[in-house]
């Protein structure tokens, strides 16, 4: 490899694993830029829990430069790539820009909140993507309470301690079962008016939770929720958001000042600037990972349409474990493109998947076994240790921590409503209002 150039664009879970693997396999023998718009990679998994305020938000990233030594960062934001003069364009975040050349280029830009034409859920709803997010959500939730404690008119002190979460995927419900363990938390310092308590609705067009999941994982997960005081509602769906509140399509209105946007998500928008064949936004790549006609150029992740070698009628879901994975598919392709190992088709073996409901409780059915409670939470627990790249001792740490002590209830204002708004709505994209989400 005569010190070719190899480009990444986005440090997420695919792009993360691509250069960590790519610093490995090639170097010394290549120029690895890996392009993202902040300095760490973020394990998204954990953010309902910075959100319910059992991680402190620096636990669920990892730095960049702390654990990539052989990678060159550019912070900034790809906002267009030139396939034929093999140029990836940037804006950096303070205001320049830049262009960055490529003998190889890999793709990994993740996805973005789907909004739906709803009326009213862009001014109204927040999303939950990233860590502005969660933590404006803390905030908000925290604040809601203390007005609602505060409140003299009862309905207004019912409305403030109502929260509407729109999408249960498992976004949505590792939200709402955080979400009312934390108002749980919140109201013993700020005890609210007799026979009002904190009410969470979890909606979603789909006839149950987790719809993308085993029934069984399902049920286990909906009798938590219901346990917990959440108010379960599959088959509805929102009509219209206001400042007051959620119209229901049943006509239902309820009355809220908080609505939490977790209907799923579409990839980057980048995609569509390539002018390539895209399968339901993601860009269309081979089993290796390549776009057909440009052999220079790989893509992973959720921005990407792989196809699944276990479905081959359909592209591999949006999760974190293809992510991780493709990207280390992606780095060996790369590499062998370069003339360096051999090229392999993207292959997966299921390990299951988890959901963290709190409290010690979860759902998960590693290698198709189905389990819930509190042995289900341990393993997911313990799936997150293992499979966060970095910062495992702070994040046990965060959880010991949250074990024996009671939670804090501040508001940091870090985070102002209008930094965290919901993604503009793609009408080609859109789904049913309501779901099903993730
Ligand atoms: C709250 C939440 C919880 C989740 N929980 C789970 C879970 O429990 N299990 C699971 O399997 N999956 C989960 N997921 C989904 C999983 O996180 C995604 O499928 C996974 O992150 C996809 O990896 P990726 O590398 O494609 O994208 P990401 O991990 O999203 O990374 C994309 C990266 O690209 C960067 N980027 C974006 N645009 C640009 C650009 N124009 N230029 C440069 N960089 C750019 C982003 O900043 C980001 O760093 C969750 C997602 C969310 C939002």
């Amino acid at each position: 490899m005569s010190r070719s150039r190899i480009v990444i664009v986005g440090a997420g879970f695919a792009g993360y694993r691509a250069a960590r693997c790519l610093s490995r396999q090639a170097r010394g023998r290549a120029d690895i830029t890996l392009l993202n718009p902040t300095d760490y990679f973020l394990y998204l998994p954990l953010l309902p829990q910075v959100a319910a305020g059992v991680l402190e938000p620096r636990r669920t990233t990892v730095s960049l430069a702390g654990t990539l030594p052989h990678v060159r960062h550019v912070l900034g934001e790809a906002d267009g790539v030139d396939l034929e003069r093999h140029v990836v364009r940037y804006a950096d975040l303070e205001g320049g820009s830049g262009e960055l050349p490529y003998d190889r280029l890999v793709l990994a830009v993740g996805s973005v909140n789907k909004l739906l034409p709803i009326p009213g859920v862009a001014e109204h709803a927040h999303g939950f993507r990233g860590l502005p997010e969660a933590l404006y959500l803390r905030d908000h939730v925290t604040r809601q309470i203390e007005l609602a404690a505060a409140a003299d008119d009862p309905a207004m002190c019912t409305a403030r301690c109502t929260f509407v979460v729109v999408g249960a995927g498992y976004t949505g419900t590792e939200v709402a079962a955080q979400g009312a363990m934390l108002t749980d938390a919140l109201v013993r310092d700020n005890p609210l008016r007799k026979g009002i308590r904190p009410r969470w609705l979890l909606l979603d067009i789909a006839p149950r939770v987790l719809p993308e999941m085993d029934e069984r994982m399902s049920q286990s997960a909906d009798r938590v929720l219901r346990k917990r005081g959440v108010d379960v509602r599959p088959g509805t769906s929102v009509k219209e958001a206001t400042a007051d509140g959620v119209l229901l399509d049943s006509g239902e209105f309820v009355d809220t000042r908080s609505l939490i946007w977790c209907v799923g998500v579409r990839p980057d928008p980048l995609m569509e600037g390539l002018h390539r064949p895209l399968e339901r936004g993601r860009l269309v790549v081979d089993q290796f990972l390549n776009v057909p006609g440009h052999p220079e150029v790989f893509a992973c992740g959720d921005a990407a349409a792989v196809p699944d070698p276990n479905h081959p009628d359909r592209a591999a879901p949006m999760t974190a474990q293809h992510a991780w994975r493709q990207g280390k598919t992606a780095a060996r392709n790369v590499a062998a493109s370069l003339g360096h190992g051999t090229r392999v088709p993207y292959r997966h073996r299921d390990l299951g998947f988890t959901v963290d409901l709190g409290g010690a409780l979860g759902v998960a059915n590693p290698f198709g076994v189905t389990l819930s409670g509190p042995l289900a939470g341990a393993i997911t627990r313990g799936y997150h240790l293992a499979a966060m790249p970095g910062n495992r001792v702070r994040v046990a740490a965060d959880w010991l921590l949250d074990a024996v002590l009671p939670r804090q209830g501040v508001q940091l204002g870090l985070v102002r409503s209008g930094s965290v708004p919901l993604e503009s709505a793609s009408p080609e994209l859109a789904r049913v209002p309501g779901g099903p989400s993730d």
